[in-house]
């Protein structure tokens, strides 16, 4: 075809210099669909990171933190979490905001999450709708006075609220699709066998609240993201997955809203 066009193109005189030598590119080596591929070789001669960072997809992972504020785990666990790097999400009681306000100062400067828990750890499900108002509004208040303006994520204790009362939520409701059990547990090791169970996607549930989950938690940090796992918010993770969250609707995951039943 080359060929055909430079012997047209002499013919009007508009020859170019390229048509001088004619030399046929090789493109035997190239995908011609359009799809890059890194020849074998090539990929050999990598650094093993560079290599992963090029042939897999990047795996997100969320933390999840209920019950604290609490001075002495909670400060423990934003050091493990500052020294490796990690975001979590914070769903805290307001009951434990006084006097611990420089730990959610902290948890917003070091990039974390900060969402509400209720005032008194009350079961939304079966509380008058008046109290599930005020057990909200009262920590939101809190969280306003201390981290100033924002939209506080609402976790309900147990991770129960239902449809009804689900109505009366003005902002996004987070559940959990991995549950290591840490309250009832109470024990590093036990917990840390989760690790089989966590896919990319996931929202891991913990409590900021015992010692023991706080090893676990920087362990399981260790272990994911030795995985290649990198931690984010929550927010964060609806962000990546292109998921816009809806006020009243309870997640599981970005991508899998828990049902009422
Ligand atoms: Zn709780």
């Amino acid at each position: 075809m080359k060929k055909l066009l430079c012997a047209c193109l002499a013919a009007l005189a508009l020859l170019p210099a390229s048509c001088a030598q004619p030399v046929e590119p090789d493109i035997s080596a190239y995908d011609t669909a359009g799809t890059a591929e890194i020849p074998v070789e090539i990929l050999g001669e990598l650094e093993e990171d560079v290599l992963e960072d090029l042939v897999e997809a990047p795996k997100y992972v969320a933390l999840t933190f209920d019950d604290g504020p609490r001075a002495d785990t909670t400060a423990r666990l934003l050091d493990g979490l500052l020294e490796r790097g990690a975001a979590a999400t914070f769903f805290v009681i307001g009951e434990q905001i006084p006097g611990n306000e420089p730990l959610l100062l902290r948890m917003k400067a070091e990039g974390h999450q900060i969402g509400n828990h209720t005032y008194s750890h009350v079961r939304l499900l079966k509380a008058e709708k008046d109290a599930v108002v005020e057990e909200i509004h009262k920590t939101e208040t809190l969280l306003k006075e201390v981290l100033g303006d924002s939209s506080f994520w609402l976790r309900p204790p147990y991770g129960l609220i239902g449809a009804e009362r689900s109505k009366l939520i003005r902002t996004p409701m987070i559940y959990w699709s991995v549950d290591p059990e840490d309250w009832k547990l109470l024990n590093k090791d036990k917990v840390v066998a989760v690790l089989g169970a966590v896919q990319p996607g996931d929202i891991i549930l913990l409590h900021d609240f015992y010692s023991t989950s706080v090893d676990a938690a920087l362990a399981l940090v260790d272990a994911l993201q030795a995985e290649g796992y990198d931690f984010v918010t929550v927010e964060e993770l609806f962000r990546i997955q292109e998921v816009e969250p809806q006020a009243g609707v309870l997640y599981a995951r970005p991508d899998r809203v828990r049902t009422w039943g």
